[in-house]
């Protein structure tokens, strides 16, 4: 077993440990990131169909780690969002003003800029094909053991995703709660052009959303979809192709047009789970989803863990003592997270629901957030993450 050493090492090379790998070899920290999964196959269209809206605060962090450049002309911005109430004929318009709420980005685009930049970052180390097996805290130094190293930092953060391995080797407890929805992804292309509105449609079964995609080769319309359904029912993956395009049309405002599927259909579990601390005082902490994951109605998992990423690469340049970055982490991230969890959890379980007096409150409150200029600002600062 090979021995390696380091100033910080990240368990989980997502799109946020790997994001965070990247920021740290910047700042001339010596980092090793491992991942267990292998980046050609992690890389290719078939890996990941989703989509993710990156905020226009996301773009700044990207920025700084020198991928944006590359991210950016695969991307739609979002210069509208609709947000419609099925049970009623609520619609709440969001405008932006000078620069768009943010982009839509097919996920490989981002996966293939962070490894490119990965591969040329001097100071990053990047293990592949190598899982994290054994963690051991209890020294000032953190000791990571893999299936082929044995490997010391001062620093071990945890990036590996929702079910992390580091987080309950660590005997850190999390929150968890299973939304029993699916989430159904796929391409659809549309008859006539989106105009770069992003939808989020709530209805009754799941919050449906419709996120405006650069066109295709051909030039054809598309939009990407997250669809929540319950999973009490029959999953839409295994309807036949005519009945989950007349569940699209049904479902696509009428200014698009026919719609149809335009590539292969995905489905992720919706759970929420949020870890009761984000480190342990010592030599550990938790970024992204391996502290937080939320529903993706409002599209804010990664985003969020962004703001993990650029907090924690901030303090590790402005201090030495590790415990006071991570009381200073803790203090900064976890209750700005808590909030974001809360809301998710109450706007999936609002809307989940034709209740009577639910279905009420709710008009009401949309009525009141259309009306008040100052809760809209708020909205849209959220959106923008800024
Ligand atoms: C349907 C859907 C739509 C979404 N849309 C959006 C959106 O529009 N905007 C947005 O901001 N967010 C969105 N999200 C959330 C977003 O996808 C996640 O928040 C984000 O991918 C989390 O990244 P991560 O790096 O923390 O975790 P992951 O992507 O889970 O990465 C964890 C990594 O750790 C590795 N790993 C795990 N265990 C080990 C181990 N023991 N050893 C070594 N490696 C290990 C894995 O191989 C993996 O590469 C969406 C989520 C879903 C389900």
């Amino acid at each position: 077993m090979k021995k390696l050493k380091a100033d910080i090492v990240i368990a989980g090379g997502g799109l946020a440990g790997l994001t965070l790998a990247c920021l740290l070899a910047n700042q001339g920290l010596e980092t090793i990131c491992i991942d267990r999964d292998d980046p050609h196959k992690q890389a290719a269209d078939t890996f990941d169909g989703r989509t993710t809206a990156i905020s226009y605060g996301s773009s700044q962090i990207l920025t700084r780690t020198g991928v944006w450049q590359q991210v950016k002309p695969h991307g739609c911005p979002i210069k509208h969002i609709d947000i419609l109430d099925g049970a009623s004929d609520i619609l709440l318009d969001f405008k932006a003003e000078d620069q768009p709420f943010g982009w839509i980005v097919e996920n490989h685009f981002l996966r293939r800029a962070l490894f490119t930049r990965a591969e040329a970052s001097k100071g990053l180390t990047w293990l592949t094909n190598e899982e994290v097996k054994d963690i051991n805290l209890e020294k000032d130094a953190a000791t990571i053991k893999t299936n082929a190293h044995h490997i010391e930092g001062a620093l071990l953060v945890g990036a590996d995703g929702r079910q992390s391995f580091v987080r309950q080797a660590a005997g850190i407890r999390s929150r968890f709660k299973d939304y029993k929805q699916r989430a159904i992804v796929c391409v659809v292309e549309h008859e006539k052009p989106h105009n770069n509105i992003a939808v989020e449609h709530f209805r009754v079964e799941g919050p449906f959303a419709i996120l405006p995609c650069p066109n295709g080769p051909k030039g054809e319309n598309r939009s990407g979809i997250v669809w929540s359904v319950p999973t009490s029912s029959t999953s839409p993956k295994n309807w036949s192709e005519d009945a989950f395009n007349m569940a699209l049309q049904a479902r696509f405002p009428a200014r698009y047009g026919a719609v149809k599927r335009g590539g292969p259909i995905w489905e992720f579990p919706l759970t929420m789970n949020h870890a009761e601390k984000y480190t342990n005082e010592k030599n550990l902490a938790l970024i992204a989803d391996a502290a937080h994951g939320i529903h993706p109605l409002a599209g804010q998992g990664l985003n969020i863990g962004l703001r993990d990423v650029d907090a924690l690469s901030r303090l590790l340049t402005g201090s030495d003592d590790i415990k006071i970055i991570l009381a200073e982490y803790q203090r900064m991230r976890r209750p700005d997270n808590t909030g974001m969890v809360a809301a998710m959890d109450i706007l999936n379980g609002l809307f989940a629901t034709d209740f009577m007096p639910t279905a009420l409150s709710r008009k009401i409150g949309l009525h009141a957030v259309n009306k008040l200029a100052l809760a809209k600002e708020f909205f849209t600062r959220k959106a923008m993450g800024v």
